[in-house]
Parts: C-alpha cells; sequence; structure tokens
C-alpha cells in the first residue's frame, strides 16, 4: 500500500490529523510503533462525519488509554482513532444510572458514582482504561463486569451512522464483546443501586489495596495477558510451568502476578510478544492447556 498523507487522503475535519505519529507515550507497555496517522475527532458529529467520508479502504484501529493492547514494532497501518476529552463527560441520569462517554476513565466513572451514591460500580475504581475499552473487552474483577452494568452503549458504526445496543446485543463473555468490528463506541449508561456514599467509598479503598498488594499497577504492563482457561487461573497455570520471573530483552514475567508481562526498561513489542508466546509453550507442555491472549496485539512486526 503507497504511504498515506492526511492532507490528500481524507476529509476535511475539526479534529486534528497527525502523520508517523509515536504511540509509545501513550501506551501502559511504553513499547512499539507509530500510528501511520491519528485521528482525534473534535467532537461527536466530527467523529460520524469521518466515519461517513473517510476512504473505506484504509484500516482503522480504535485505542483507549492503551491499558490492554501491544502495538508492534512496525505500528499501526492506517488510520488509528483516539478520542479526546470532549468523549470523557460523565452525567447522572437519575438516582441508579450515569451515562460516560467512551473517554472517561473507568476510575472517574467510579467516583463519580460514589458520589452521587450509587454502589456497584466500584470495581470500575480498579481497571485503568476507559469505558470505550471497557466495552470491547467486558473488562472487571472482583466478581463485578460490565455485563453486570451495562444498560446500552451508543456506538458510530462504518458508514458514520449513531447506533444503540443493549447489554444483550454486546454479546458479552468473559473479558470479550461480541460486537462488530469497526464500531466506535462513544459512550454508555451504567447501572448501579442505591448506596451509602461513605460505605462505596470504603470497598472501592479496600479494594485499591488488595490490587497495589497482588498486582503490579505502576510497572509498563498490559494488565492480564492471558484469559483464565475455563476451570483455571492463567497465573497459576504460568507459576506451575516456571515461568515467574522469566525474561526475553527487556520483557519479563512480573514475579508479583505473574500473569503481567512487564517493560523493565526498553523492552520491544517484538520482545514482550515472543516472551508471551514462550509462556503459552511452557504452559501448553507443561499441563496440555494452551492459553489465550487476553491482550489485544495489533500492527506490523517491524
Ligand atoms: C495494571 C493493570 C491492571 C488491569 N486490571 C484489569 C482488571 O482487573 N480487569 C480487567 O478487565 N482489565 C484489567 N486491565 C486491562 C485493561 O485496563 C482493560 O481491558 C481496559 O478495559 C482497557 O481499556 P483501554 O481504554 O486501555 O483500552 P485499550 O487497551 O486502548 O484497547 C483495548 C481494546 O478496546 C478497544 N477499544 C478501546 N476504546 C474503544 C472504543 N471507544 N470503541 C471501540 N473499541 C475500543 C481497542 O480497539 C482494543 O481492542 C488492567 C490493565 C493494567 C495495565
Amino acid at each position: 500500500m503507497m504511504a498515506l498523507t492526511a492532507q490528500d487522503t481524507l476529509p476535511p475535519t475539526r479534529g486534528a490529523y497527525a502523520e508517523h505519529a509515536p504511540l509509545k507515550d501513550v501506551l501502559w507497555f511504553r513499547a512499539g510503533g507509530a500510528a501511520d496517522i491519528l485521528f482525534r475527532p473534535a467532537d461527536l458529529d466530527d467523529l460520524k462525519s469521518f466515519m461517513a467520508s473517510r476512504p473505506k479502504d484504509v484500516p482503522l484501529t480504535v485505542l483507549g488509554v492503551g491499558s490492554n493492547i501491544l502495538v508492534r514494532d512496525g505500528g499501526i497501518e492506517g488510520i488509528t482513532i483516539r478520542l479526546p476529552s470532549a468523549f470523557g463527560q460523565i452525567e447522572s441520569l437519575g438516582p441508579t444510572r450515569l451515562r460516560a462517554g467512551a473517554a472517561a476513565l473507568d476510575s472517574a466513572v467510579a467516583r463519580a458514582a460514589q458520589m452521587a451514591g450509587i454502589g456497584g460500580l466500584e470495581f470500575l475504581r480498579g481497571i485503568p482504561g476507559t469505558i470505550g475499552g471497557a466495552l470491547k473487552m467486558n473488562a472487571g474483577c472482583y466478581g463485578r463486569e460490565m455485563k453486570d452494568i451495562l444498560v446500552e452503549a451508543r456506538a458510530i458504526d462504518g458508514n458514520g451512522k449513531l447506533v444503540t445496543l443493549t447489554a444483550a446485543d454486546m454479546g458479552f463473555t468473559y473479558r470479550h464483546s461480541a460486537v462488530p468490528e469497526g464500531l466506535i463506541f462513544v459512550d454508555a449508561v451504567v447501572e448501579g443501586a442505591p448506596d451509602d456514599p461513605a460505605a462505596i467509598k470504603a470497598r472501592m479503598e479496600k479494594l485499591v489495596a488488595e490490587r497495589e498488594a497482588a498486582q503490579p499497577i505502576r510497572a509498563k504492563t498490559g494488565g492480564s495477558t492471558f484469559t483464565n482457561p475455563p476451570g483455571h487461573k492463567a497465573w497459576q497455570l504460568i507459576d506451575q510451568a516456571g515461568c515467574r520471573g522469566l525474561t526475553r530483552g527487556e520483557a519479563q514475567v512480573s514475579e508479583k502476578h505473574c500473569n503481567f508481562l512487564i517493560n523493565l526498561g526498553n523492552a520491544s513489542a517484538a520482545d514482550i510478544e515472543a516472551l508471551g508466546e514462550d509462556v503459552r509453550a511452557r504452559v501448553k507442555a507443561h499441563s496440555g492447556i494452551q492459553l489465550e491472549w487476553e491482550i489485544k496485539r495489533v500492527g506490523r512486526e517491524a
């Protein structure tokens, strides 16, 4: 494919295009290549008109805050979209519901719910992504996940049309949604139950302390690398296969929680991915179980 330039290929926009845009600094792994073109729409109407008039043969990738994604070292082909803060609003919709923009951080939604006295959303405090990423991944922890709180999500489809999906339409399963590729989530209505703000706050603080103790949440990481196979814990299988602390270049299986891969400094995305494949091979040889990647891997090899 010929190199794209934003000016000659893409529709006019009120947002911003950037060519060869480095992504390292916005991804949790702090590794990987650049976006051929990074598009940041100004607002919902801008995103709609871009999607309606963009060249349909150019690949499209959406990024949240990159807490569950590995971008390969050769970067992302085509157009990468990141929603700016205009998509991060959180508003109250009565005593038990909030509408949150897809760029809102899950932790901000948890805090807004706590202040509004809406209980049951505090698990979001432990997930370092956005609502868009949480919808895509059916993110969850401590026994709750998006499936349990979603009333409806809105998305822009490949032709620029605003579509509404109920929780049933999302096809949620464990850390997975089954919506058609190419939908860009723009917001979600989530629901909890009336509760005492002080009690919610106490539960959130407990959850944060537990995560701090159990996970390398300050490391350059992509969160849980593999989904838990039915009836098993991925971290246990990895530990039993002798992979705790295993390294490849500057990538390491976390000593603290061995379903996390971490970048010790300047690991390449190739090191991180190859380390993940080493782990899969060792677990398969040790237990016969094939681990499946939870982390999304996108882009070209260098
Ligand atoms: C320290 C740490 C702890 C974590 N703990 C948990 C945990 O307890 N539970 C859990 O579930 N996850 C956990 N994660 C993983 C991660 O935070 C979640 O998967 C999160 O939902 C990803 O959101 P994101 O905005 O970072 O998405 P990204 O990582 O940027 O993208 C993930 C996927 O979502 C898609 N996506 C993002 N935004 C949109 C959008 N607007 N429209 C359509 N698709 C979109 C991307 O295309 C990609 O396929 C953890 C990660 C880290 C680093």
